[in-house]
């Protein structure tokens, strides 16, 4: 019986976690939750699986929670020490890491360096600070699980090969909503248009991230840390199909991907369960009503954002941070409807232009380069600087 600590249960992954859970209740049990702002939904969970202790964002929120819940409540706790109380309570296995942006990256950090195993969605902090988290990760000596599809795919397709013998990875992309549009036409792009992603049911923030392709860029960032390549081994393909996950090309030539429904639950069951399969109730994958599959290069000049990423992971240091935090900034922006498309990613370059890259040494220091970033992030959309930049 695993136990398990899923942070940010009422999102897109920690809901399908959870499914996953309750449809095998002989191999987990939930020791802890926590979640953001949606509290009608956490009191549902509470009430389904139990947990010991939960974390919600502030302490109005505890207190009406705790009222709501009544005799036999968990331990509700609230703010960043209640995550990560909950990212480290006692008896937890696995944590499972779906925060949405750098705010996982706190809780992620304590759970490894108390020795807990992560199945990581939360690629932000792994994009912001991924030498600590991988430092960290050798010294306890645990697991990280990678829940991002692509990453599990390259997962899957490592097991039984030697890493010298990896060439490069490749990592597929759909391509978003816009991947065929114009310049002109992207410029007009509207938030809820964005929000219509074809192939994938996700929250907001990851389906702007693929809309402008930040996405991929985040991924490749993740992939360098996660496997340990250099940035010039691991490559982006433009698969509108969403049915090959990613792949590993061998020296001589062999490559091996993992295929798959567009579905998280494959990935996520695998991070809990390995080397274990879980039996999932999915449909089975059609090739032959497919027909074809379709790969091409992506077109950096549409969409920016992933040679934004390369040019981060290249400058190495605070640099990843910056951009991952001048992008979250630059997507809540465009989501007010503060900011058009295209300028998210001029946005993310004008901050990462007047940055000042260091290398990174610790936590503080990350979370400086990200305080920084928003702040020069939040400048460049109030001032409307960012087409100039
Ligand atoms: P989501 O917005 O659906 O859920 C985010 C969760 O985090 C919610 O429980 C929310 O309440 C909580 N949260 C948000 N801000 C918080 C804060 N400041 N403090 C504490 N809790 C907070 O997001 P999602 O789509 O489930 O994505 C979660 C992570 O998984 C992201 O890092 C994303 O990139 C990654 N991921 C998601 C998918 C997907 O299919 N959704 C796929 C691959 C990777
Ligand atoms: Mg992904």
């Amino acid at each position: 019986m695993k136990q398990l600590a899923v942070l940010g249960s009422t999102g897109s992954i920690g809901a399908s976690t959870l499914e996953i859970v309750a449809a095998h209740p002989e191999h987990f049990r939930v020791v802890a939750l926590t979640a953001g702002r949606n509290f009608d939904l956490l009191a549902r969970q509470i009430a389904i699986f139990r947990p010991r202790v939960v974390a919600v964002q502030n302490a109005d929120e505890a207190r009406l929670l705790t009222r709501e819940l009544g005799p036999g409540a968990p331990e509700v706790l609230y703010g960043p020490s209640g995550l990560t109380a909950c990212a480290v309570a006692p008896g937890v296995d696995m944590v499972v890491s779906a925060i949405v942006g750098a705010a996982g990256l706190e809780p992620t950090l304590a759970a490894i360096q108390a020795g807990r195993d992560v199945a990581l969605a939360n690629k932000e902090a792994l994009v912001a600070a991924g030498p600590l988290v991988m430092t960290a990760v050798r010294a306890q000596g645990t697991t990280l699980f990678p829940i991002d599809s692509e990453h599990s795919a390259i997962f899957q397709s490592l097991q039984g090969h030697r890493r010298h013998d990896v060439r490069r990875l490749i990592l597929t992309a759909s391509g978003g909503p816009f991947r065929d549009y114009s310049h002109q036409a992207l410029a007009a792009v509207r938030p809820q248009d964005a929000l219509m992603h074809p192939n994938w049911s996700m929250g907001r923030k990851i389906t702007i991230d693929s809309a402008t392709m930040m996405n991929k860029g985040l991924e490749v960032i993740e992939a360098h840390w996660l496997f340990d390549l250099p940035a010039e081994q691991i490559d982006v393909h433009i698969h509108p199909e969403s049915i090959v996950h990613s792949m590993v090309e061998y020296i001589d030539g062999a490559v091996i991907a993992q295929l798959g429904l567009p579905d998280m639950k494959t990935p996520i069951a695998y991070a809990l369960s390995y080397p274990e399969r879980l039996a999932l109730d999915l449909p089975p994958l059609d090739l032959c009503s497919l027909g074809q599959l379709n790969f091409h290069e992506p077109d950096q000049q549409r969409f920016p954002c992933l040679a934004l990423a390369y040019k981060a992971l290249q400058a190495e240091g605070t640099a990843p941070a910056v951009l991952n935090a001048a992008n979250e900034v630059a997507v809540e922006a465009f989501l007010g409807g503060h900011l058009d498309f295209l300028s998210i990613a001029a946005v993310i370059e004008g901050v990462l232009a007047r940055h000042d890259v260091q290398p990174l040494t610790d936590l503080d220091q990350v979370l400086a380069a990200d305080a920084w970033a928003r702040d020069a992030a939040e400048v460049l959309v109030s001032s409307k600087l960012t087409g100039v930049s």
